[in-house]
């Protein structure tokens, strides 16, 4: 804590006492933090693809290149590489955008069906599905509304979509489900969920999943193509929408990634029927 006294004074200069101003520095100190770590990491992440181009570009240039077979396979390296570069970028692209209107609070979020953006977001995904052989199955217990922002919802359903993918075995199934619920007092939310049979994730995971490059295997993670944005992402579309997003899983269980939204008030008779 930092604090420092004013002295108060009257039209005539007499004591009226202080005033004590106190910082909550910890706070302060702990974005401060945070901050550090982030640029920390971001730099790791860079700097690894980037050494591994720059080392097959040199065994290149020092005389791989003469050899056919292993030319071709370094540079689909290098490629893959610079892949992965511009995944990072992108996504680094994304959460910025969104934080940053998230804190001018101009994420223009409009009432429409939610149903739409879970097709469009298989749509999107089914060419990754159809190469492991997986199935993914839509479900729905009626049609919901909600404001949503379309472009940013259907990209956080992308991000828990392909990571389900990705991380589950061939063949295996999948299930988007939409479902409402209602709290206490009434008010409605709709479910967005993304159930896989895949591995599941350590409970030790679970609390740091949602933070930017929180990985729970690197290398796998890696192979699969990740950036580590993916749910540090659909966290932050989540709060644009005024909603969270929740896991449930554990190991060898499958996993089940949910993000709820407020629905949109609606009228009953114009809806259900
Ligand atoms: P990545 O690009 O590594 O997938 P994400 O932020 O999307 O980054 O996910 C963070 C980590 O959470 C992943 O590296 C993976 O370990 C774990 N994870 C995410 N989704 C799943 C899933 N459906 N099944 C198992 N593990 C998952």
């Amino acid at each position: 804590l930092d604090t420092h006294a004013v002295p108060l004074r009257d039209e005539d200069d007499r004591s009226m006492g202080v005033l004590l101003v106190m910082n909550d520095l910890t706070k302060l100190n702990r974005l401060e933090n945070i901050r550090q770590d982030f640029v920390a990491n971001v730099s790791h992440e860079l700097k690894t693809p980037i050494t591994a181009i720059k080392g097959y570009v040199e065994t290149l240039l020092d005389g791989a290149l003469e050899d056919q077979d292993n030319a071709r396979r370094f540079l689909s390296i290098v490629v893959r590489q610079a892949n992965r570069l511009d995944a990072i970028v992108d996504d680094l692209l994304t959460l910025s955008r969104i934080e940053d209107r998230e804190q001018r609070r101009d994420i223009s979020l409009t009432v429409a069906e939610v149903g739409p953006v879970l097709e469009s977001a298989l749509q999107t995904c089914a060419v990754q599905a159809d190469e492991k052989g997986i199935i993914i199955q839509v479900e729905s217990d009626e049609e919901w509304y909600a404001p949503i922002n379309q472009p940013l919802l259907e990209q956080a359903v992308i991000n828990l979509l392909g990571n389900a993918i990705a991380y589950s075995p061939q063949g295996s199934l999948i299930t988007l489900r939409c479902q409402g619920s209602r709290n206490r007092q009434g008010e409605e939310f709709v479910h967005l969920s993304v159930i896989d049979n895949g591995p599941g994730i350590a409970k030790e995971h679970l609390p740091r999943l949602f933070e930017r490059f929180y990985r729970c295997d690197k290398a796998r993670s890696r192979d699969q193509g990740g950036t580590g944005l993916g749910l540090a992402i659909a966290k932050h579309i989540a709060q644009a929408h005024n909603g969270t997003v929740e896991v449930e899983s554990s190991l060898g269980k499958g996993s089940t990634f949910t993000l709820i939204l407020p629905a949109a008030p609606r009228n009953d008779g114009e809806r259900r029927g």
